[in-house]
């Protein structure tokens, strides 16, 4: 990493530091997952953004992968990853690889990250940026976040980083006892509520409203055209 990379990458944790501190009341607590916070210190975002973003990289907002999509922005990546309450031996879920950022930050924190997106051209792109850099533990597919990805099933945690308009079935399905969904649930245009749906060692289900978010709709893949 360069002296001016990584000068960026200071700055953009300091940003995220200082959002998680102003966010405290929603959020419930004052700082992130130090191993979480490491993740975001370890990743090359430049990497995942388009070579006319690279001066953007890290800027604690969201930037513009291309058609339509977006990679969300660091604080909202580190919280959402916070919120999946994860370990070195978890077997997670992503829903929309989009550039790969996020799948990124997971695949360093779990054992393996499984990750669905519906536009086979990120998805190559992200698979790329994987191979590129070795983060060999990320295996993708293409197909509708809404079924999950039952073959791997059940998940530890997982994560959708599109906004659903429920909470899909099957993702709750997919998920562990003692694991924790994480995703952004409201109308299309937003904002939506990002939502922390954990799953009971005796299978209740409860959710928690965390935060108001914008994302990029979560599609039905039969809608696309
Ligand atoms: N996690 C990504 C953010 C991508 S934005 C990153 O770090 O860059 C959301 C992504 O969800 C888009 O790439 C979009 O194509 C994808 N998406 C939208 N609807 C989907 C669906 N039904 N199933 C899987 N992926 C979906």
């Amino acid at each position: 990493m360069t002296r001016e990379v990584k000068d960026r990458m200071e700055n953009m944790i300091r940003d995220i530091e200082n959002e998680v501190a102003f966010t405290r009341r929603y959020i419930g607590k004052d700082k992130l997952d130090a191993r979480v916070m490491e993740a975001m210190k370890t990743v090359p975002r430049h990497e995942f953004v388009p070579s006319n973003q690279q001066l953007l990289a890290y800027i604690n907002g969201p930037l513009s992968i291309g058609h339509g999509q977006t990679i969300s922005q660091p604080y909202i990546v580190a919280l959402m990853t916070d919120m999946m309450n994860i370990n070195s031996n978890s077997v997670v879920l992503e829903i929309g690889t989009g550039s790969g950022y996020q799948a990124a930050i997971l695949s360093t924190l779990v054992k393996k990250v499984y990750s669905m997106e519906v536009i086979p051209e990120l998805m190559e792109s992200a698979q790329q940026t994987f191979a590129k850099l070795g983060y060999s533990n990320i295996e993708c597919r293409l197909g509708d976040g809404h079924e999950g990805w039952p073959e791997h099933a059940p998940y530890d945690a997982i994560i959708v980083t599109a906004a659903a308009e429920q909470i899909p079935d099957a993702l709750v399905e997919q998920l562990k006892p003692d694991g924790n969904l994480v995703i952004p649930v409201g109308p299309t245009y937003g904002p939506q509520d990002l939502l922390l749906v954990r799953k009971e060692q005796d299978g209740e289900i409860t959710t928690r409203d965390v935060l108001a978010v914008a994302f990029v709709p979560l599609v039905r893949t039969g809608s696309r055209h």
